[in-house]
């Protein structure tokens, strides 16, 4: 479902971040992605949702060409997957409930189901209890929980996860962890970069290793590696 064939990408700047990259993950799959600060982790899932393009190559989401994808259709894309990220980007002036609505609310879906996607997934976050909290008065864990809420409220085939644990103590880590694995035991693909260690060789799910803007290494239940 996720398919990259020889996709280059250099900034502006002239950085060359990705050197060539062909990789296929399937529907389902749980991987993880690793390497070295600068290896091109971000880039690499940042052009799965289009959020940097490829300067060449072909990146195909569900029969989709994102390297061709135009501009206007890039929302329509974005629900289709869903993103988090390590610093949450939760709206600060909006309630829990609000934030996971929010995307609901700008396709103009009926406050009755809204309501009702919402509290499903703040139910499977478990943390229906907050809804009327805002973010600032939630812990670092809460607030990736809500993150992950909104990141699945549009049931997406494929939720990305950038260093999703890197703000988080090792326990919240595992809880979040935990929520990942449900999601993916539901049959959502789940792509995560991560520096954590412990999480990885526990896990012994799917590595994808980049140095150097290049993979290095895939394998089915591999390891972190010799990486900080
Ligand atoms: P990682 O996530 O593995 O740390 P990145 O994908 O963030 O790696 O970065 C890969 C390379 O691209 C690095 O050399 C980084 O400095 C560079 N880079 C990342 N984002 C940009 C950008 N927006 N503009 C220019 N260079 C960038
Ligand atoms: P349940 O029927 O499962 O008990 P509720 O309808 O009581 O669910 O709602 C659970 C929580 O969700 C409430 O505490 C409330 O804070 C929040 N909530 C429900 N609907 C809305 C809404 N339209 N806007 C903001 N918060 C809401």
């Amino acid at each position: 479902m996720i398919e990259m064939t020889d996709v280059y990408k250099t900034y502006s700047n002239g950085v060359l971040a990705i050197n060539g990259i062909n990789v296929k993950i399937d529907q389902g799959e749980f991987v993880y992605v690793v390497g070295p600060s600068g290896a091109g982790k971000s880039t690499f899932i940042k052009m799965m949702y289009r959020e940097e393009k490829p300067t060449d190559g072909k990146i195909l989401i569900n029969g989709v060409n994102l390297a061709k994808l135009r501009e206007k259709k890039v929302p329509q894309l974005r629900r289709s997957i869903g993103v988090v990220f390590q610093d949450f980007k939760l709206l600060p002036k909006l309630t829990v409930y609000e934030n996971i609505a929010f995307a609901l609310e700008v396709i103009g879906e009926q406050p009755r189901v809204i309501k009702k996607k919402v509290l499903d997934v703040l139910d499977l976050v478990q943390l229906k209890h907050k809804a009327r909290s805002f973010p600032n008065e939630l812990s670092g864990g809460e607030q990736q929980r809500v993150s992950i809420a909104r990141s699945i409220i549009n049931n997406p085939g494929v939720v990305i996860a950038d260093e999703p644990t890197g703000n988080l103590d090792p326990d919240t880590s595992w809880e979040i962890m935990n929520i990942f694995e449900e999601i993916n035991n539901r049959g959502t693909t789940v792509v995560m970069a991560t520096h954590n260690r412990e999480i990885v060789n526990t896990m012994k799910k799917r590595v994808i290793a980049i140095e150097g803007g290049k993979i290095v290494r895939d394998e089915a239940r591999g390891e972190y590696g010799i990486y900080d």
